[in-house]
């Protein structure tokens, strides 16, 4: 986004870490976006970009001052504007970065967190299954047995991401008893160089390729207390449930607005024509910038746990998705066969706005939850 096309509260912020994303993301990033596409885990890009601040802006600063969910959420869009994928890393390694510090774990929250904010480790996030089963849509897919000393978890997560042999990721298991039954649910990081973790690669997908994306097995995986981040788990998903959805509203603002970039491309060209379509982009661009706006409001509060603000977050969420879905595919319609080509970034947005849509919460999950706790605002 250039400053002349940013709604007055995002020109507000300070410019000098969206200035140096916006030089990684327009320079290197941009010559890497049709490899990271193809499969390419753009390794050394994330650790510069993490090195900048990008995807712990939203942390508290070692002095006690509050971190700037705004600011982290304009440096994903600067990247997604570029490489969707890229950005959807970033959110991983942002979530699990707040993971660490919302903990409270000493173990989690000194060097480990230090590292991870300068980049030097990376790390993503595995609570799409839980997430989904807080919203009654499926069940919890690891168990964890009580130990001495901790837990031993076995089961599978079918897709995570931001992954390596040496990552590691946030995500929920379902406590049991003796006699199998769940008791509660304790969140935990997983290291994926841990024993009895194994790393699977997933079939093929259509876009997100280079996003190291792995399946993971764990089986008899022993979790100590300087792995645990909250047990119970769901008093914690309370406070950071409202950040962890709104820090996505990144990507969704960085494609949309990375689609209505690529119709002003050929606008001097085709304008004749193109000017009988939907979706025009001076249309598009005044919705994204009422809705950027809008999330930067709600980025001010984000540990606010009343319904109604997370209902609001919920509702961005879903708009942002919309409208990325709206503006990708108004996009091709602008360029044409052009944009059909497999280099070109007009038909790669397609599909990863397609992927903001799918990604939990996805579309129908953001509307069921919202129909939920629309329901329970109501009076009886
Ligand atoms: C590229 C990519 C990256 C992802 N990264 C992460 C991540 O980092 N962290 C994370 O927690 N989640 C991740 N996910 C999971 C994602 O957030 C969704 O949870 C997942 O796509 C399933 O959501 P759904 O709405 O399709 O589920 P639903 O429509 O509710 O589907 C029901 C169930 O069917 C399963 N299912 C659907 N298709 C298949 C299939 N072909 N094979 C096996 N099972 C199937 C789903 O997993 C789900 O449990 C990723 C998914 C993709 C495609």
């Amino acid at each position: 986004m250039n400053p002349a096309d940013l709604p007055p509260e995002l020109a507000a912020q300070p410019a000098d870490l969206i200035a140096a994303v916006r030089a990684i993301a327009q320079g290197p990033l941009a010559e890497q976006a049709y490899a990271i596409d193809r499969g390419a885990y753009p390794v050394d890009l994330l650790k510069r970009l993490a090195a900048t601040g990008a995807m712990s802006a939203h942390l508290p600063r070692a002095d006690g001052s509050p971190g700037d969910y705004g600011q982290a959420i304009l440096a994903m869009a600067e990247a997604s504007r570029v490489c969707g994928a890229t950005g959807f890393m970033m959110w991983c390694q942002g979530v699990a970065g707040l993971y660490m510090q919302a903990s409270g774990n000493p173990a989690l929250t000194g060097e480990r967190l230090a590292r991870h904010v300068r980049g030097e480790t990376l790390g993503g996030t595995g609570l799409s299954n839980p997430m989904k089963s807080f919203a009654q849509i499926e069940s919890l897919l690891l168990k964890a047995t009580p130990v001495d000393g901790g837990y031993l978890v076995n089961g599978a997560l079918p897709w995570v991401s931001n992954l390596g042999p040496d990552h590691y990721f946030g995500t929920i298991a379902a406590v049991v008893d003796g006699s199998g039954h769940t008791v509660r649910e304790m969140m935990f990081m997983l290291r994926c160089d841990a024993r009895g973790v194994t790393l699977k690669p997933c079939p093929e997908f259509s876009g997100m390729e280079g996003t190291g994306t792995y399946s993971v097995q764990c089986k008899d995986l022993f979790v100590g207390s300087e792995d645990i981040a909250a047990d119970p788990a769901r008093p914690y998903i309370a406070r950071i449930r409202g950040g962890f959805v709104l820090l996505q509203c990144g990507m969704a603002a960085g494609i949309a607005q990375g689609a209505i970039d690529s119709m002003w491309a050929v606008e001097g060209q085709l304008g004749h024509v193109n000017q009988y379509l939907e979706d025009r982009p001076t249309d598009l661009q005044a919705e994204l910038d009422s809705l950027v706006a809008r999330i930067l409001t709600l980025a001010q509060t984000p540990f606010d746990t009343s319904t109604d603000y997370f209902i609001d977050v919920l509702d961005a969420r879903a708009h942002g998705a919309e409208l990325c879905l709206r503006a990708a595919n108004s996009a091709l319609m602008h360029q044409g066969a052009r944009g059909y080509l497999m280099s070109s970034d007009v038909q790669r947005r397609v599909r990863e706005a397609q992927f903001v849509a799918i990604v939990t919460p996805a579309i129908k999950h953001l509307r069921k939850e919202i129909a939920r706790l629309s329901r329970e605002e109501m009076p009886a």
